[in-house]
């Protein structure tokens, strides 16, 4: 077990940051402060941190690996997004069981636990919820109970494959809501969605870019009002996954001020990315690489969404970390925008990406992003005990910021496995290392 001496660094809490010492005995915590060398035992490690940010193991409470779909699996598997998460600061995960529809939530869980165990840090499963009848009903109490799930996962989106129709939600959550769990909502209206993308198609409108317009704002703010309203009506904490506007983040505020248990989280595609991808003039599979959902929007949102991680409006920045290759995966959609895998990868670049482009731009601080990133998830889905602090008692994952380095994010220097990378050529600060 790891034993270590760190001395010299500036220690980040979500609550306060100050320069001490931290020793490490047998993966856990044991002291912080002035340290005296002499504690530490004769096979431990001395870290001089002189210069360096230490932080808690960053967690990431939304990742998509090996996700199935009609486009293959999503590209980084258990092994390679977890290799990309750690070197991103990333110690622990949080993918999803997607149970097959006939399948029962048990049987799915214990293969996806199976799957998971490639993963080369900690990683939790969130149990979805792709179909709604008395069976799937009868087996979410026994869940929480014998298997310790603590969090479910709901689309309102992808009515066809994975999605439930908000009766059927609020039903699970009038189950969940006695019970402490809560309930993942991804709240985009997928019949709005089904809707506009059959006119769009009628029209021969089918190019990638049209992937946003079918899915426009109000796709998102409409479904999130409903989930708002579901949540009073239930009394079941919701979270709200992968917020992308500017109106939704307005909603969730006002419903936090009225009383409303109801977490938030967006993304670093969101913050940093916008809706100029989406240019009619921009080559089509130069588009693809950016088709999520929800898709990216305008400037204007991104500025809501900065705003909405300093005034409490957001508990979480997550990735939804979700690769697809584009040659191969993304391109079987170029002439049929509906036929697009959803989603782009991100586990590598969270906190490097909110170092440089938040705090190092004065936008959030070092402790605003600790807790975004590791201590309000930690709290959330029930790791606050052990995980997300820098203290005595807490497990020593522990990340090392050196400030003084700089790289170019690029498709030739990434751990994640894909062939395109969202952020490619954008200036990353500070070189992580997992101690
Ligand atoms: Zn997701």
């Amino acid at each position: 077990m790891k034993n270590m001496f760190i001395k010299n660094g500036i220690l980040i809490n979500a609550e306060e940051s100050r320069k001490a010492d931290l020793l490490v005995h047998d993966g856990k915590i044991v002291e912080t402060g002035t340290i005296a060398a002499g504690e530490l035992p004769e096979n431990g490690r001395v870290i001089d941190a002189e210069g360096c940010r230490i932080l808690p193991g960053g967690i990431d409470p939304h990742v998509h690996l090996s996700l199935p779909t009609p486009a293959g699996n999503s590209s980084d598997d258990f092994l390679s997004g977890s290799r990309a998460a750690l070197a991103g600061g990333t110690t622990t995960l949080f993918d999803f069981v997607t149970p097959r529809r006939g399948q029962s939530l048990h049987e799915a869980l214990v293969e996806r636990r199976l799957e998971s165990e490639r993963s080369r840090c900690p990683c939790h499963l969130h149990m979805g919820i792709s179909e709604w009848n008395n069976e799937i009903a009868k087996e979410i109490v026994p869940l929480i109970e014998s298997q310790g799930i603590t969090s479910f996962k709901a689309y309102l989106a992808y009515q066809e494959t994975i999605g439930i129709t908000p009766s059927a939600l609020k039903e699970l959550m009038t189950i969940v809501a006695p019970t402490g769990a809560t309930v993942m909502v991804h709240c985009e209206d997928g019949d709005m969605i089904s809707k506009l993308c059959k006119i769009l198609l009628s029209e021969c409108k089918t190019r990638p870019f049209y992937h946003a317009i079918a899915r426009m704002a109000e796709t998102e703010t409409g479904a999130i009002s409903t989930v708002l309203e579901l949540s009073v009506q239930t009394s079941c904490p919701v979270y709200i996954v992968h917020v992308s506007t500017g109106e939704g983040a307005r909603l969730i505020s006002a419903a936090k001020q009225s009383g409303i248990k109801v977490f938030a989280e967006t993304c670093p595609h969101y913050l940093l990315l916008d809706d100029s991808r989406y240019g009619a003039e921009i080559p089509d599979r130069e588009v693809l690489p950016c088709i999520m959902s929800p898709p990216l929007r305008t400037t204007e949102d991104q500025s809501a969404l900065w705003k909405g991680l300093n005034d409490g409006t957001f508990d979480v920045v997550a990735t939804d970390h979700c690769p697809f290759n584009t040659y191969g995966q993304k391109d079987i959609g170029l002439k049929d925008f509906t036929r697009i895998p959803n989603g782009v990868g991100g586990i590598e670049y969270r906190t490097r990406l909110l170092y440089t482009y938040g705090v190092l731009q004065g936008r959030i601080s070092l402790e605003k992003m600790v807790y975004l990133t590791s201590s309000r998830p930690a709290e959330i889905f029930g790791l606050s005990h052990s995980k997300g602090r820098l203290a005595p008692g807490f497990d020593a994952d522990i990340v090392l910021l050196n400030p003084d380095f700089e790289e170019i994010i690029s498709t030739k220097n990434q751990v994640q496995k894909c062939d395109s990378n969202i952020y490619e050529g954008m200036t990353l600060r500070g070189r992580i290392t997992i101690l």
